[in-house]
């Protein structure tokens, strides 16, 4: 293979949830490709919010393409609680790594994007187009307006540069290497910790599940997500976003997600309370997957269930050394 045609592929946040799924289905799932390498940086390699420190992990390692997955991310409670910081360190990362990889003339970079970051009042299902169309949600306005501001960075390094920096926009991803925190998590992993703590001993890790448990999500599997981004990374060149989503038909509500991990840690779902006084956050985002399918009609979506089941079994086997 000529050299001009090898691809160096550096991914940012590859220590994190779904920076480790990619590398597992790089690794371990028969996604290495000939002519490729894959390089997984953390913050220990870089701080992204330093414009130096960005540009010096580019000059290291000279890759080709980026998948830029680092940022600062947490569930609905930490959202509510620190939105200046998400809106602050993620316009910093964003703008560090975009303009770094442009001043090293890398042509591709693939960032991501949200589903939470869409207008909240908006027409369902929602699709790539409506991303501007209004205010988001209040709960996480600051993580919603920075990840926004990418596309515009991405349209504008296109328009004035040529340049292929395009995004992604995955719904809820949950799996093996989540971020398992009591407080700062989203409601899958969340949950697994404090139902896991609660089946050991019930009277001192009693806990009630926030809110009604009446939101609708669409929860994506992060290997599923990963296979998607590695697709998205040699493929996809439009400058429009492409949302990454299991169907509206599978969006369900938290309290079935509660269910399914209740089942997969075999604990009695009845036994859990909900406190109705806690926010629920966005009631629904529903996202149209119209456009991925169109591209990837092969594409098949792990069960529910089975993702959930894997999920809960990583965690309890890596109960000592995983982030939480
Ligand atoms: P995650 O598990 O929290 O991982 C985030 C990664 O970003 C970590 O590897 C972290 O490095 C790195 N990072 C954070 N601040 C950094 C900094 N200043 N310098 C360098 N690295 C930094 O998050 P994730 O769930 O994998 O999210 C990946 C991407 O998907 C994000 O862009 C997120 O917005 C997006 N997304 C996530 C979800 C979801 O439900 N999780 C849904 C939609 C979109 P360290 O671990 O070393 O700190
Ligand atoms: P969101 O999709 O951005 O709202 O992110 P989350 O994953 O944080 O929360 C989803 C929903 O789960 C909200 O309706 C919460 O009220 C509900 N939820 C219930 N219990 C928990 C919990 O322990 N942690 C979190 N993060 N959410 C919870």
């Amino acid at each position: 293979m000529a050299e001009s045609e090898m691809r160096v592929v550096l991914v940012t946040g590859g220590g994190g949830l779904v920076g480790k799924a990619v590398q597992h289905c790089i690794e371990n799932l028969g996604e290495k490709r000939e002519g490729e390498t894959w390089i997984f940086c953390t913050s220990k390699d870089a701080d992204l919010t330093d414009l130096e420190s960005t540009k010096q992990l580019i000059a290291k390692y000279k890759p080709t393409h980026i998948l830029h997955l680092a940022a600062l991310v947490g569930g609905l409670y930490v959202n509510l609680a620190r939105n200046l910081d998400f809106f602050r360190v993620n316009m910093k990362i964003n703008d560090n790594v975009l303009l770094a990889a442009h001043e090293a003339n890398i042509n591709k970079v693939v960032s991501c994007l949200s589903s939470c970051i869409f207008p909240d009042k908006i027409k369902y299902p929602i699709d790539e187009s409506s991303l501007h169309l209004g205010p988001p949600h209040d709960s996480n306005f600051g993580y919603s307006y920075a990840k926004r501001m990418v596309e515009v960075l991405n349209r504008g390094y296109n328009d004035q540069y040529g340049r292929q920096f395009v995004s992604v926009i995955p719904t809820n991803v949950f799996g093996p290497h989540d971020n398992f925190h009591l407080q700062n998590s989203h409601v899958i992993p969340g949950l697994i910790h404090k139902i896991y703590l609660r089946k050991q001993d019930p009277i001192k890790n009693d806990f009630k599940v926030m809110g009604t448990g009446k939101p609708l999500r669409q929860f994506i599997f992060s290997h599923d997500l990963a296979k998607l981004m590695i697709w998205t990374v040699r493929e996809y060149s439009e400058k429009k976003p492409l949302i990454l989503s299991v169907g509206e038909k599978d969006e369900i509500s938290i309290r079935d997600a509660v269910m399914n991990i209740c089942s997969a840690l075999d604990y009695p779902f009845e036994n859990l309370q909900f406190d109705t006084t806690k926010s629920d956050g966005q009631y629904k985002k529903t996202v149209s997957n119209e456009k991925i399918v169109k591209l990837l009609p092969d594409f098949k979506f792990t069960p529910f269930d089975e993702a959930v089941k894997e999920t809960c079994d990583w965690f309890v086997k890596n109960f000592d050394s995983c982030r939480k």
